[in-house]
């Protein structure tokens, strides 16, 4: 992508209403910008990130045996209605009504939709189990919304629910889910540790939040400080159970089994969410399969949750320095900005011009920087940014056929033929 046709509008000065990094900085690379209060539009930069953390999400869900779906972001009252759930919610839920006068909402979350098709679809054991999600906006009425799309009212999520005929099975689906979430931030650079938690409006008896340490984050956390140095790829929900951490809702000093100078507290962003709540929507909605001695019996279930938007945010607080935003490779807006440092020179021009041809046929994804800018705005932009590697051009390539490719990460810099870092970037 040439930078003179992209559309990535950069501020220099800190934008008055971002009071943490990932704010400031989506806002300042031209990541996002605000419509009205926590509802935002995302432009192409944040957009490319936005996708390709869902793909990281959406690989590990296919890869722990869940079929994506796609349910609708405008929900009946009745389904509900149903479960209880209509009155119970509250104001966070963003009520219409459309021309029939029928009640309607957005969905803040898709137990009921999901139950429903179950329930319609699935009637014995045989099926069983079964994991379904979907990738969709959700609205929540947040009374505060703040930080961007840290805590916006539309915001992204994969939901995924979880069908089974035993409470083991269920507890099988969700140890899947702590898997998958665990190789899902680990993709992304992020180290989230599984926290116990309030099971909140969905209610349930077992329920973990993914967080992820920052001084930023909204909640509290107490926990053993066994997490410090806890190798999470080898975590099993038995382990999880003989450690303790908890949101300070769930914190009491009083029954806490940590001894004082064991216990550390941080403060943490909630990335995802797992839960497990028996049939406390199969039996309203009508979720029942027959098992094999032909009786009926509700289904277990559970749901699971990650804020692909907040992600973004949170991958941000985790990866930046006083210039501007580090992307891990894996989420990176591009893997390489190749810098043209003098635009008249046309035969430096030229040479970039071939050099983005070559990295585009070697499947890099380059933005070229061919704007007419001085050298300072350029570096400035870069850094700010936050691409993993520059490749930084100007008249003495022309002779030398030499780059210097930057790390964003480390500043480490080193001079290289202009096939050698094609070969780099590319492998
Ligand atoms: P919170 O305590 O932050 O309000 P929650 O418990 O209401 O979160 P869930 O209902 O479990 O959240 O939703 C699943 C995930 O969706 C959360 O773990 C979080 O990453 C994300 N999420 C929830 N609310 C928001 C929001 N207002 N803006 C952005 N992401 C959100
Ligand atoms: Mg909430």
């Amino acid at each position: 992508m040439r930078s003179s046709i992209y559309f990535y509008p950069t501020l220099k000065e800190t934008p008055q209403e971002a009071q943490i990094a990932s704010h400031r900085l989506m806002v300042r690379t031209g990541m996002i910008t605000q419509v009205t209060s926590g509802i935002y539009t995302w432009l192409p930069l944040g957009l490319r990130v936005l996708k390709k953390i869902e793909q990281i999400v959406r690989e590990e869900q296919d890869r722990a045996g869940s079929l994506e779906v796609l349910m609708p972001t405008i929900q009946p009252a009745e389904l509900w209605e149903k479960s209880g759930r209509y009155h119970d919610y509250g104001k966070e839920m963003l009520r219409m009504k459309d021309r029939h006068e029928r009640e309607m909402l957005y969905g803040p979350t898709a137990e009921e939709v999901i139950t429903d098709i179950f329930a319609r679809f699935i009637k014995s054991y045989r099926d069983l189990p079964k994991r379904f999600y979907n990738i969709q906006w959700k609205f929540r009425d947040e009374i505060r919304p703040r930080f961007g799309v840290m805590r916006g009212r539309e915001f992204l999520m994969k939901d995924n629910y979880s069908f089974d005929l035993t409470m083991e099975g269920a507890k099988a689906s969700y140890q899947a889910m702590l898997e998958a979430y665990v190789r899902t931030f680990a993709r992304m650079d992020l180290t989230a540790i599984p926290v116990r938690a309030s099971s909140g409006a969905i209610g349930g008896n077992l329920s973990h939040e993914f967080q992820i340490l920052a001084d930023t984050g909204e909640s509290e956390i107490f926990y053993d400080e066994t997490y410090e140095t806890l190798d999470v790829t080898t975590l099993t929900l038995d382990r999880l159970q003989t450690l303790y951490a908890a949101a300070d809702e769930l914190h009491d000093p009083e029954t806490c089994p940590v001894p004082q100078e064991k216990l550390k507290t941080a403060r943490g962003i909630e990335v995802g969410h797992v839960f497990y709540f028996g049939t406390k929507y199969s039996i309203p909605l009508g979720a029942f399969v027959m098992d094999s001695e032909g009786k009926q019996i509700p289904v277990e279930m559970g749901s699971y949750g990650i804020g692909i938007s907040r992600l973004t945010a949170a991958i941000i607080e985790a990866h930046h320095d006083e210039a501007g935003i580090m992307w891990p490779e894996s989420v990176a807006p591009f893997k390489v900005g190749l810098l043209n440092m003098n635009v008249k020179n046309e035969a430096c021009t030229k040479l970039c011009d071939d050099m983005y041809q070559k990295l585009l046929q070697a499947g890099v994804e380059v933005l070229y920087d061919d704007r007419d800018r001085g050298a300072g705005a350029k570096f400035a932009d870069m850094d700010l940014i936050g691409l993993p590697w520059q490749i930084i051009m100007g008249p003495r390539s022309v002779e030398s056929k030499q780059c210097e490719l930057k790390n964003r990460r480390t500043g480490e810099k080193v001079e290289l033929s202009l096939e050698d870092a094609v070969k780099k970037m590319g492998s």
